[in-house]
């Protein structure tokens, strides 16, 4: 059994020569160019992956297979703690939120390769800090009891942020790591190979592989940066994420707040089309009776089952003694 009380060092996500003892503030690597390096905890008597020697081909390290990684990117912006999250409901955006991913997260407690589960819970306003830095699901539950102590710790974290909103910097920085994720590049995880499935897509009239990764960007406002002047999302940096030598877009979009909303419009028109349905991958809370929803994409996003509307319609949330 591991030590859950506190990690005993923090190994950079890019170079596992960078070695913390503290974590930085923002737990980024700051030996690293800006948001390059993702600070992982580590745990005293945790194995740690094979250095790889330059220009080998995976000879002495051993891939890990079968892996999913699941990425939420949390907006902690000041109006997420404005407020009711909905008319007629007490709670503001970031506790409903933060209850919803920490109640997701815990449900997975009955998957049975509990190793093979990345998280990677990314909190953004102006700046970016890691929640959950890449650990397994098993880490998670380590280091949380209960579904109650993480949502705590993660509203806790939200509320240092509080304050404007850069989705370009959150959207740029988690398809970076998603990509040196998925090929296996990431020093302090190691060679991976990613769970996939082959997916019918009836518009092309071909088989597409889908890894088992998703991103998931939930906001309640609008672009707002006034450093660098862009008061628009630029882009979707997923349209170039590559899987097995094709393009698969695994970004969906959950927005927080009315459909006519700027940020709403915005958010929606840089999604891609579910491969299956051909609905954009965007999901609107407007109204109390969807929270019931939300949770259902929370939990679709941290599993490999689905990207729009209507395959939130067709998911089934199995109980804990299901296996998977
Ligand atoms: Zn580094
Ligand atoms: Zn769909």
């Amino acid at each position: 059994m591991k030590n859950k009380t506190k990690p005993s060092h923090w190994i950079c996500s890019t170079h596992k020569s960078h070695i913390f003892t503290t974590p930085t503030h923002d737990f980024f690597c700051d030996q690293c160019p800006p948001y390059t390096g993702v600070l992982i905890e580590s745990y005293p008597g945790d194995k740690e992956p094979e250095p790889q020697p330059e220009n080998s081909i995976q000879n002495a390290e051993v891939t890990k297979t079968g892996v999913g990684l699941y990425i939420f990117l949390v907006d902690s912006s000041a109006s997420m703690f404005d407020g009711n999250a909905f008319p007629n409901v007490r709670q503001s955006r970031a506790e409903i939120v933060s209850a919803q991913i920490a109640g997701a997260i815990f449900q997975m407690s009955a998957i049975s390769r509990k190793d093979d589960a990345y998280l990677f819970v990314l909190l953004f306003d102006h700046k970016l800090k890691p929640f959950i830095n890449f650990m397994t699901l098993q880490q998670v539950f380590d280091k949380y009891s209960t579904a109650e102590d993480l949502q705590a710790a993660l509203y806790r974290e939200m509320q240092g942020m509080n304050g404007a909103t850069d989705i370009n910097l959150a959207l740029k920085t988690a398809y970076h790591h998603t990509q040196k994720f998925v090929n296996g590049e990431m020093e302090s995880i190691g060679s991976i190979k990613p769970m996939f499935q082959t997916i019918y897509n009836p518009i092309t009239l071909k088989d597409i592989t889908i890894p088992n990764v998703r991103c998931l960007i939930l906001t309640d406002g609008e672009q707002y940066t006034a450093a660098n002047g862009i008061n628009r999302i630029e882009e979707n940096p997923f349209e170039r994420f590559e899987f097995e030598g094709r393009y698969v877009n695994i970004l969906m979009g959950a927005y927080n707040g009315s459909g006519n909303d700027g940020g709403c419009q915005e958010l929606k028109a840089i999604m891609s089309k579910c491969p299956i349905h051909n609905e954009p991958q965007f999901f609107l809370f407007d109204n109390a009776h969807k929270i019931g929803d939300m949770y259902k994409l929370f939990r679709m996003a941290s599993g490999p089952s689905g990207f729009c509307p209507k395959c939130l319609e067709n998911l089934v949330i199995r109980d804990k003694t299901s296996k998977s």
